[in-house]
């Protein structure tokens, strides 16, 4: 018999209880007793919802009150010195202060580092090595977990992050490679394994997605002795997890690993199989990941069958788990619970639960013939032959005109330097410009009103009329204190992606679609699923209505096309390169509609463009070419005049440097004032040739910089870089922190560009 199984479940809620019982229990509105009965409930729900789906086999442990990775280091005792722990059990205080830093009675603890998941925009916290780390057993967590489980009669396999995934993403304080604290972590391992097995566990589920990166030959001779060493402790049963991309070059060593199931990502790793099953020794059971855990789309039961079908002709159905691509933590909980999402969209869709319900039916096919699960396939054929012809999805100008494009002769007319002589003579702005990255304070008058206007509360015109007057305020307050380059505020902007999904064709809303981002935190991802189009121009009114009140260039602002297409869910009828070029199309037509209503300088942020990077580097140049290709398509149409800027937040720049030299913008700002301007050095070992505002304050933090620590970080960049190169602006957009705050802290910004232009002045520069 196959089995089904699934790898993980959401956990915030599916109505995001367990985000808010956290919430209220860090407010010390809630008790400690009140935040474990909700995550007792979260962890019923999600059983329950598998058991009616049909499901064989169930994970437990992969409920976490915050971050399945800080779970392991409180599991294996790894909590920075610091946190003062004593050294037995991690309580959930010292946990919930390893994940957002703890500031009561004197004591203000920072967090651990926080980063992106793989591709996803999931962030887990980073382990932290000090030297001499020691790993053991610190918690009970996944016994509980299991325990818990197997009480109720359902087959309860525990998860845990694999130790080699585990190493592979921390970081040793003194900088040594992780790799040197495998011998001491293997025996904790161990002991929780021990553990488990005692509890009366069968199997365990590993999760090592490492698996689908790039590894150095060290790096794979641990992972043989991580699991030769595991082996030997343990007689539970392994099942190894690699979600997010394909073995390739690791799967000889994934073969060969000691373990009985291994489980291939056949969405993201899509074409991996056939190799995967001449590779596999017979004893091995492969878990098929053929329903895509990362997006939201209905499966094609008939293409999964197929394969499905291929594999256990192979191997038997005895060998063979039918499952996801990854957890399903990144995808929402319930497509029913979506009540305005038209008929047709949501046929086409499945979250969580639906997905549960399409890896039950493709194992039950499996087992018990194609016609027991007659009525799923033909709904499943119906969405994939529907979707092919929709009118809703396909809009053919479109198509047409991405083909008409002279995609390689995009790139601006006139090269930077020549471009820069004629912005200096139009724009005449002083050495060392001032501005800011575009959002003003969002308070909650803003926010109050547009809630209202959304709910139908106040008319068009009202909240058009509070808006402009926001916008008013905004800019005379910016020209009052002498910034040089201004911006409107984005007043009428909730989200960066969201404001323009909701002006384009081809993007869909849920109510109700959370997914976990980090934390208790959840983001709605838009949805895009048709050809994108612009209707009409989206925020040329407004930046016409700022550029009137100002002598002042006022920036337009835009979202660019990487991130747009990064922060929702894609397509998956067509190359994700298709669909950017199709949201650069109708960003170009922005651009130029804003050039021609007088606007000259335009914005179009980019803080997603790092994470589209591919995990794997040879994939690297092909979302490079095809990712500056999008963004130079939306920008460069423009008079040579015209100013173009982009924005990108903290970032590695290192292995993107050269990428966005390529995308030619006269300015980028980026952030750089929490590594004291150590971020600047990809720019400066490159010798980058355009203009660069790095950050020279943290608007992560309520503090209002003094003076002369911004000028200090001013002059850093300037022993880096060209003065003429350098714009001085906060690191990011403002609209998380207060007025008071914004205005204290810009005004010593612009003082202290005046006094350095004064200094440059005196040394007749
Ligand atoms: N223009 C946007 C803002 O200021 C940029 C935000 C971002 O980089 N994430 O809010
Ligand atoms: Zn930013």
């Amino acid at each position: 018999m196959a089995q089904s199984t699934l790898l993980g479940y959401p956990r915030l809620g599916p109505h995001r209880e367990l985000k808010f019982a956290t919430e209220r229990y860090w407010r010390q509105e809630g008790s400690l007793s009140d935040l474990l009965k909700t995550g007792l409930q979260m962890r019923e729900y999600n059983r329950d919802t598998q058991k009616q789906a049909g499901i064989d086999m169930f994970p437990c442990n992969d409920f976490s009150f915050y971050d399945q990775m800080l779970d392991m280091s409180a599991l294996l005792g790894v909590v920075p010195s610091r946190y003062g722990w004593a050294g037995n059990k991690v309580d959930l205080d010292t946990y919930f202060a390893m994940a957002r830093g703890a500031q009561h009675s004197g004591a203000d603890v920072p967090a651990c580092e926080m980063t992106k998941w793989f591709d996803t925009n999931y962030h887990y916290i980073v382990p932290e090595f000090e030297t001499g780390q020691v790993f053991k057993c610190c918690s009970n967590k996944p016994v509980d977990a299991f325990q818990e489980m197997r009480a109720t009669g359902a087959a309860a396999r525990p998860v845990l992050v694999g130790p080699m995934t585990y190493l592979l993403l921390g970081k040793s304080r003194d900088g040594s490679s992780p790799l040197g604290y495998l011998d001491a972590l293997l025996p904790a391992y161990v002991e929780v394994l021990k553990k488990l097995e005692e509890a009366g566990a069968a199997w365990v589920q590993l999760d090592e997605p490492c698996l689908v990166t790039d590894l150095d030959i060290h790096q794979k001779e641990a992972y043989e002795k991580a699991y030769a060493a595991l082996r030997a402790g343990s007689k539970l049963k392994f099942f190894v997890t690699t979600p997010f991309g394909r073995l390739d070059d690791n799967l000889a060593l994934a073969a060969s690993l000691p373990i009985d199931a291994l489980h291939i990502d056949l969405v993201a790793g899509e074409g991996q199989m056939n190799d995967v099953l001449a590779a596999v020794p017979e004893s091995m059971i492969l878990a098929l990941g053929v329903v895509d855990g990362r997006n939201i789309w209905r499966n094609n039961m008939e293409k999964s069958l197929q394969k499905l079908e291929y594999a256990a002709k192979q191997l038997g159905n005895h060998r063979v788990w039918v499952t996801t691509s990854c957890s399903l933590l990144h995808v929402p909980y319930d497509l029913d619970a979506e009540i305005k999402l038209g008929a047709q969209l949501k046929s086409w869709m499945a979250f969580a639960k639906q997905k549960a319900e399409e890896v039950a039916a493709l194992a039950c096919a499996l087992n018990e013939g194609r016609q027991k699960i007659y009525g799923a396939l033909v709904c499943s054929t119906q969405a994939t032959e529907g979707r092919k012809l929709s009118k809703l999805i396909h809009e053919p100008s479109v198509g047409e005109r991405l083909r008409e494009q002279p995609l390689s002769a995009a790139g601006r007319a006139t090269p930077f330097a020549e471009r820069r002589k004629l912005q200096v003579a139009t724009y005449k702005l002083p050495l060392f410009p001032t501005t800011t990255i575009g959002s003003f304070p969002q308070t909650e008058e803003v926010r109050k009103n547009r809630a209202s206007w959304r709910a139908q509360k106040m008319t068009d015109a009202a909240y058009d009329a509070f808006v402009r007057d926001q916008i008013a305020a905004c800019v005379k307050w910016q020209d009052e204190i002498g910034l040089d380059v201004l911006v409107h505020g984005e007043f009428e902007r909730n989200d960066m992606v969201e404001f323009f999904g909701e002006k384009l064709h081809g993007f869909a809303f849920t109510e109700n679609g959370w997914v976990q981002s980090y934390g208790t935190r959840g983001v709605k991802p838009p949805i895009i699923y048709g050809d994108v189009l612009r209707p009409e121009p989206m925020t040329v009114d407004l930046a016409r209505y700022a550029q009137s009140l100002s002598a002042k260039p006022v920036k337009g602002m835009l979202t660019g096309p990487v991130t747009i297409l990064q922060w929702s869910f894609v397509r998956d009828d067509q190359p994700r390169s298709v669909t950017a070029h199709q949201i650069a199309l109708s960003l170009q037509d922005e651009v130029l509609d804003l050039e021609s209503a007088g606007i000259s300088i335009i914005q179009i942020d980019e803080p997603a463009f790092r994470e589209g990077l591919p995990l794997r580097r040879k994939e690297h140049q092909a979302y490079f070419d095809w990712a500056i290709q999008a963004f130079r398509m939306a920008s460069t149409g423009v008079k040579d005049e015209t100013q173009i800027h982009t924005h990108m937040c903290y970032s590695d720049f290192n292995n993107i440097i050269t990428a966005i030299k390529d995308l030619d913008a006269d300015v980028i700002s980026i952030e750089t004032s929490r590594s004291q301007m150590e971020l600047l050095d990809a720019f400066v070992t490159f010798k980058y040739p355009n203009e660069i505002g790095p950050g020279v304050y943290d608007i992560h933090s309520p503090r209002v910089p003094p003076e002369d620590e911004i000028l200090s970080l001013i002059e850093k960049a300037c022993q880096r870089l060209e003065p003429w190169q350098i714009w001085i602006n906060p690191d990011c957009g403002l609209k998380t922190r207060d007025w008071p705050e914004v205005k204290a802290s810009l005004s010593c910004m612009v003082s202290a560009a005046r006094h350095l232009r004064e200094r440059y002045a005196a040394k007749g520069a």
